[in-house]
């Protein structure tokens, strides 16, 4: 018996990376699966229903059981398309997989407001419109499972993905919130900060020694070692782990923090500009972050 036997899955952005990795090993594990992907650029232009129907299609022919949808997230009734086209084919639905991305890397002072939008939309009004259109099903059923992507750009921080970092971290605002929000359903919702060598990473520009290491680094890191903590999360293994953040890099799972204050300061007449100058920041100071990147907090080549 697989760990998702009788349950059904969807998952977005399937057709290529990790989420196609995450759709095969679920259908193994026993899972019917809807295979969701819109087929674009990493940019987010065009469509092909090519990657969806393949990955269903590589189920399929596997035995398992699974159905292509080729909606985009960014549209609501799209999203809502996908869960009903669980709910026709197989049912029912259990767990979402809100995976699906692009990456439009811009310096911030050259970014447009198009990849402004169409990262925030792709990502965190994506991620918002796929998990609504489940949420009244895990609802009436009392139980559920979402399982989101962010990302140590958006939790650490990296150079020129200002419109990524802030859907990232949106994320995980939305994931904490549905977790607080369904925990009263049964309902649970995590999330998980990859590092794999996908297409999207392919984007990563490299012109400093440093950077094509880095990228070296990474192309060692495959998609399928992310598939093993979504289909843990998404079936009834994790029942009582929701509202956190798992990083997972090839053989190694970290459990991220979560911002708690960290140092407090008073003063019984209260602050003007000048005491905080004098005396707050001299005390908070040594518990300052540095301005890292993802690559600084994660120096150490992967396990
Ligand atoms: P990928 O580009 O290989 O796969 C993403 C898939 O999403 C693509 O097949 C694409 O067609 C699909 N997609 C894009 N827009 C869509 C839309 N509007 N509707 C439906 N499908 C859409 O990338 P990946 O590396 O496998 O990324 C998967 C997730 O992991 C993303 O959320 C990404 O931000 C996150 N992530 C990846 C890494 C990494 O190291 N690869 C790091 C941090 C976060």
């Amino acid at each position: 018996m697989g760990c998702l036997e009788g349950k059904v899955m969807l998952v977005t952005g399937a057709g290529r990376g990790i989420g196609r990795d995450i759709a095969r090993l679920a259908a193994k594990e026993g899972a019917a699966v809807v295979v969701n992907d819109l087929g674009g650029s990493t940019e987010g232009e065009g469509a092909d229903a090519g990657p969806a129907e393949a990955v269903a299609g590589e189920i399929r022919a596997a035995n398992g059981r699974a159905f292509a949808n080729t909606d985009s997230v960014v549209d609501p009734a799209g999203a809502e398309r996908m869960v009903k086209t669980a709910v026709e084919q197989f049912g029912r639905i259990d767990c979402v997989v809100n995976n699906a991305g692009i990456l439009r890397d811009r310096i911030f002072h050259r970014m447009s407001h198009v990849d402004w939008k169409m990262v925030i939309d792709v990502h965190l009004m994506g991620s918002f419109n796929v998990a609504r259109a489940a949420a009244e099903h895990f609802r009436q059923q009392q139980s559920g499972s979402y399982v989101h992507f962010t990302s140590t750009s958006g939790l650490v921080g990296n150079f020129g993905q200002a419109n990524y970092a802030a859907a990232k971290l949106g994320i995980v605002g939305l994931s904490k919130s549905i977790a607080l929000d369904m925990a009263r359903f049964n309902v649970r919702s995590n999330c998980i900060s990859p590092f794999a060598w996908s297409r999207m990473i392919g984007t990563i520009p490299t012109e400093t020694p440093e950077e094509k290491a880095r990228v070296e680094r990474v192309k060692t890191m495959s998609t399928e070692k992310i598939a093993p903590m979504a289909v843990f999360l998404a079936g009834d293994l994790s029942a009582g782990v929701s509202g956190q953040i798992f990083a997972v890099r090839r053989n190694e799972i970290f459990l991220m923090s979560q911002p708690r204050p960290l140092r407090s300061i008073q003063r019984g007449e209260g602050w003007t500009p000048q005491t905080i100058a004098e005396h707050a920041i001299p005390a908070l100071k040594t518990s300052f972050y540095p301005l890292e990147r993802s690559g600084d907090v994660f120096s150490w080549d992967p396990i």
